[in-house]
């Protein structure tokens, strides 16, 4: 398969880009280095089926050849990570919105199949535990920026799925729920880097909140495999699917196993949510995902468990000495 990944430089781009070329398909990254960066797709750069273009996903004249060349465009260029994401609304809801017009068009002109990287964001605040992809959507008033990120997103679900509807474009949306492995960044907010950082240097390791919040992490690799038997699932495709794991664990939990894990040199604390996102910041005390639907289309859920993957995190961050 030839495939473009847009967003490919970052965190899961770069390890689907990995896997792809090791499988000997021919791959293509569009990424502007915004929240990605060039280490982590190094180590391909020299390979003959793999490309690099660095530009923006929002240039027409850039990613219409790009998807033309291709069989399956795998579209993950967005603005991730909650702190980054309430840090910059506007460059969030535009690069999210007309990121996926640009590519869906470009798509649409002969029929190509896109994957849209969506998010467990898109719930919401919904309290039905677990979410199913049928669910209500329960966003919180427009004033809280996080809502708008989760806004975006559902944007380009509607969207991905009108081109379906209306133009036949094969499209497969993908619910991404939190997804941790090695070369994740804690820059933009995301808890197992931020926490197996301040492990390992010893540092104190910042529960927001009363850490009673629970999440459900599934390891990267599982993520993966999940998506590529969707890939090759036909009868999936015009779709919405959760991918992530069921596994909760508190943030409390979570900060004591990094802590061991890591030496046991990090006192852990706690800080009050407006320290370090907004004033009024809205957080979401469960997530879990209903995976009933991927099963049924795959016979295939994450399943690695949160100690296997955050001994993985802590392994390539002492090899790579972060
Ligand atoms: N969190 C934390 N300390 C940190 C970063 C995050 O306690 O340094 C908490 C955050 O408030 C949330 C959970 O960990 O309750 C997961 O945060 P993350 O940003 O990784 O993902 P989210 O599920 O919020 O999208």
């Amino acid at each position: 398969m030839r495939a473009l990944i847009t967003g490919g430089a970052g965190f899961i781009g770069s390890h689907l880009a990995e896997r792809l070329v090791a499988e000997d398909h021919e791959v293509w990254v569009l990424d502007d280095l915004s929240t990605g960066a060039m280490s982590n797709i190094d180590p391909l750069m020299q390979g003959p089926n793999f490309h690099f273009s660095l530009g923006s996903v929002t240039d027409e004249a850039l990613v219409g050849p790009m998807v033309d060349r291709v069989d399956v465009v795998f579209h993950f260029a967005a603005a991730v990570g909650v702190k980054l994401i309430v840090a910059n609304p506007t460059r969030t809801i535009e690069t999210n919105i007309r990121g996926s017009e640009v590519v869906l068009q470009a798509a649409a002109r002969k029929g190509k199949l896109t994957v849209i990287a969506s998010t467990s964001e898109v719930y919401g605040k919904g309290v039905r535990i677990p979410y199913a992809e049928d669910d209500d959507l329960l966003l919180g008033p427009t004033s809280k920026s996080r809502w708008g990120y989760a806004c975006s997103k559902a944007i380009d679900e509607y969207l991905a799925l009108a081109y379906a509807k209306e133009r036949e474009l094969p499209v497969l949306i993908v619910r991404f729920f939190n997804t941790v492995g090695p070369r994740q960044t804690g820059r933009y907010g995301m808890v197992v880097p931020t926490f197996v950082r301040q492990g390992l240097s010893g540092d104190d390791i910042t529960v927001y909140g009363t850490g009673e919040q629970r999440r459900c992490f599934a390891d990267v690799s599982d993520v993966l495999e999940a998506l590529l038997r969707l890939v090759d699932t036909p009868s999936a495709f015009g779709q919405v699917f959760n991918i992530g794991s069921e596994q909760e664990i508190s943030i409390n939990d979570l900060a004591g196993l990094v802590r061991e894990a890591t030496g046991g040199r990090s006192q852990i604390i706690h800080a009050p949510y407006e320290e370090v996102y907004e004033e009024g910041f809205e957080d979401l005390q469960r997530r879990v995902p209903d995976l009933g639907k991927l099963e049924g289309a795959i016979g295939y859920k994450p399943s690695t468990p949160i100690e296997t993957i955050v001994d993985r995190v802590i392994a390539h961050a002492r090899d790579h000495g972060e």
